[in-house]
């Protein structure tokens, strides 16, 4: 009988493998697929370098790095994503959550713990188009008295945010609505947050493989990707609370053009916060 693979070996093999099909962190996201497999952390796994696997074992890794092989994000492959130092659930209908988006989180828990801080018992808390729920979900999480409507156009997104509310316990803080942006939203808010489509037609045509794995619908944000803006700016003023703050993600060229558009439509323009990249990432405004 042919001797049984080792984790050393498969993780050797399929590195390797993932190379020659152009992944940029190839055993990066072997070790990642391996331990979703085992059910093992990537420190477990270095302490089982020696650990036999079984055939069906095998067969199962192998299938994920055909789909990684592929091109396909990891996060799709084993179905989670750490966000906020939070694991949420991921599938095709939502935009995977990005690192740089926790700069939002972060804007909105300190702009949401500022109005308690002032004496106001609950905060009203809107995100446009939540996907996974990351954000709101994140947002929820870190105060009882935070209450989060998240809405998006796609129900089976609406679906994954919900489970995502379930699985961090924080579903009774939170409402879940099928909306086109503000089209089927009801109430006033104190902050409303929102990362858009915000990519140009031009980068809609040459998307990384990976990026054109996920939601076309949260990512394309017209010919020069400042639609939503445009739309987030104008539509929610009949819900804004007195002092309410809007608070969205931006490409990173889109800073001075955003923020045109919130001045256009009576806002004025707070900050705009880099990424660790030192990109304009997050742009803060006030209404009267
Ligand atoms: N950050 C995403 C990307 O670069 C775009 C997300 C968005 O459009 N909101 O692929």
């Amino acid at each position: 009988m042919k001797k049984p693979y080792t984790v050393r070996e498969l993780l050797a093999i399929s590195t390797q493998y993932l190379k020659d099909k152009g992944c940029a962190a190839a055993r990066l996201d072997a070790e990642l697929l391996l331990g979703h497999v085992l059910q093992l952390s990537r420190i477990e796994l270095y302490l089982n370098l020696d650990r036999p696997l079984t055939t069906q074992e095998v067969d199962a890794y192998r299938e994920c790095i055909a789909r990684r092989g592929r091109r396909m994000p990891v996060a799709y492959i084993t179905g989670v994503k750490e966000f906020y130092s939070l694991d949420f659930a991921v599938t095709p209908a939502v935009l995977i959550p990005r690192p740089e988006t926790e700069l939002l989180v972060e804007k909105v828990v300190k702009l949401a713990k500022a109005r308690l801080a002032s004496g106001q018992q609950q905060v009203h808390i809107l995100d446009v188009g939540t996907g996974s729920g990351a954000v709101a979900v994140a947002a929820a999480r870190q105060d009882p008295e935070f209450l989060v409507t998240a809405v998006d156009i796609s129900s089976e997104a609406l679906e994954v945010a919900r489970s995502n509310a379930v699985r961090h316990e924080v579903d009774h803080q939170m409402r879940f609505v099928v909306s086109d942006l503000f089209s089927d939203v009801s109430g006033t808010f104190d902050i409303i947050c929102s990362n858009p489509p915000y990519l140009t037609k031009a980068e809609m045509a040459q998307l990384q493989p990976e990026v054109s794995f996920e939601p076309a619908a949260a990512l394309d944000g017209g010919q020069d990707g400042l639609v939503f803006y445009h739309r987030i700016f104008q539509e929610s003023q009949p819900h804004l609370a007195p002092s309410a703050y809007v608070a969205v993600e931006i490409g990173a060229d889109q800073a001075r053009a955003v923020a045109a558009i919130a001045e256009g439509c009576g806002f004025s323009v707070e900050e705009c916060i880099q990424d660790y990249g030192g990109h304009d990432r997050v742009v803060v405004a006030k209404w009267a």
